[in-house]
């Protein structure tokens, strides 16, 4: 399930790495009213729930043993460290189960003491986003435990007939945990659009590595759920195996992080080398043709100077999503520091390289970047450096598309070149 999903304002890109823009500092917030809404919800809810579910012996064991799994699974975890922003993490698999094994009550309160737990033990995130989250969980969970009580109306009753005949009790279950995902899904990225109108739809919803995840905590949910209904005590045997994916999920986001610059979600310097130097020996085998661009964003000072270090953010942003929306998957785009970017195109000769650079020049001279007062536009100056005429490595490459930059700057900005004539290499071509 994730985590903190409205993650805007602290983190530009998502879990895949593409960038995200974020809020404008000043716009009046959709979320302003949203937040306090879902939060009403989740509010009455619990107070029609509290007044309405009757307190049984069994329903309170349950949903304790589950609590302290989800505990035990956040604290064996926690020293991992949570990367920034989006984070995905398996509780559904101690929610899933309380959404389908006991009344809706606890589906609204499981998420508290979890929560507040994430919140104050790994990862302090702004209230608003913590309490959203909780409130989303908890309408999700309630609707979905609805749903399945319809079908199955006791589910730990006696020996839970659900479970043992499978007909209609696990396709149920199964229908009513993604239920609780789709909502959940919904209501969370409603706020991450309002918070980013410009953003796409499709980032703050699905992508195929979300999707994956999401069908990994259905199916971990479901199972515990069938398991815990066949006896308490074998909750046991499910959580070490959850631990392990819990750690090994948070492992693997971490890495991810490690390889992005966290304000454009771009490569960082270090990950475009290592990627671009795979890129050179596979065109060194093949004998295949590859450029790389260096970009810098022109007058940039400036941008900070006249509208604040918060908006030039936003520019930056700006120019690195138009960068990675304009060029193919195999591309390799990073952020090279302050307001420079790097891409190698594998397979690029001289014409198309200067044919995609004047493209990306173009497309972010259009960018209108929104500020209080209208919008903020900037250009770039592109050097271009082809692979054997300019440079034998990326050393060299990188010191000849330095010198074509430069070129560009000196010669008025907003442009593209290619290095003299007269370089080193270029004479000795
Ligand atoms: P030129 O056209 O010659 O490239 O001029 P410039 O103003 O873009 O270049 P200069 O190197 O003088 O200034 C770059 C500025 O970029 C200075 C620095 O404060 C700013 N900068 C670097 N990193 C960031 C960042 O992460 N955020 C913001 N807002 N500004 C940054
Ligand atoms: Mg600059
Ligand atoms: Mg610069």
């Amino acid at each position: 399930m994730t985590a903190v999903q409205s993650s805007a304002e602290d983190r530009g890109g998502d879990i895949t790495g593409k960038p995200r823009r974020r809020g404008v500092p000043g716009r009046p917030s959709v979320l302003g009213v949203y937040v306090p809404a879902v939060v009403l919800v989740h509010l009455t809810l619990t107070v029609a729930g509290l007044t309405r579910t009757p307190v049984r012996l069994n329903d309170l064991l349950t949903f304790g043993a589950l609590l302290a799994c989800g505990a035990v699974c956040i604290e064996t975890s926690r020293r991992l460290g949570m990367p920034a922003g989006v984070a995905r993490d398996l509780l559904s698999a101690w929610w899933l189960p309380v959404v389908l094994l006991l009344p809706p009550l606890y589906a609204l309160l499981i998420p508290i003491p979890l929560q507040m737990l994430l919140q104050f033990r790994v990862r302090r995130t702004l209230l608003y986003r913590r309490v959203l989250v909780i409130a989303a969980l908890g309408v999700s969970g309630a609707c979905a435990s609805v749903a399945f009580h319809h079908v199955v109306p006791e589910p730990l009753a006696g020996t839970p007939g659900w479970v043992i005949d499978g007909w209609p009790g696990i396709p149920a279950a199964v229908g009513c945990a993604a239920l609780f995902t789709v909502l959940n899904t919904f209501l969370v990225a409603f706020a991450a659009h309002a918070a980013d109108p410009e953003g796409r739809w499709r980032d703050v919803l699905w992508n195929r590595e979300s999707l994956l995840l999401d069908v990994v905590d259905l199916c971990v949910g479901v199972t515990v759920a069938v398991t815990s209904a066949l006896s308490l005590g074998m909750l046991a045997l499910t959580l070490p195996p959850v631990v392990l994916l819990q750690r090994s999920l948070m492992h693997q986001q971490l890495q991810a992080a490690a390889r992005t610059d966290a304000k454009t979600g771009l490569l960082n310097a270090a990950a475009w080398q290592r990627e671009a130097d795979t890129e050179l020996s596979r065109a060194q085998r093949t004998h295949d043709p590859l450029a790389l661009l260096l970009i810098d964003i022109d007058h940039f000072k400036r941008v900070n100077d006249t509208h604040g270090h918060l908006l030039g953010d936003q520019v930056l942003i700006g120019v690195a999503g138009t960068l990675c929306g304009q060029l193919r998957d195999y591309d390799v785009v990073g952020r090279f520091g302050g307001e420079e970017f790097v891409v190698l195109l594998p397979g690029a000769d001289t014409v198309e390289a200067c044919r995609v650079a004047e493209r990306l020049r173009g497309r972010v001279r259009r960018l209108a970047v929104p500020a209080e007062d209208g919008t903020i536009g900037v250009t770039i100056s592109v050097g271009v450096a082809l692979y054997r005429m300019h440079g034998d490595d990326l050393i060299e490459l990188l010191a000849a598309a330095d010198l074509a930059l430069y070129r560009a700057k000196q010669s008025g900005r907003d442009r593209v070149c290619l290095p003299a004539l007269d370089s080193p290499k270029a004479t000795e071509g």
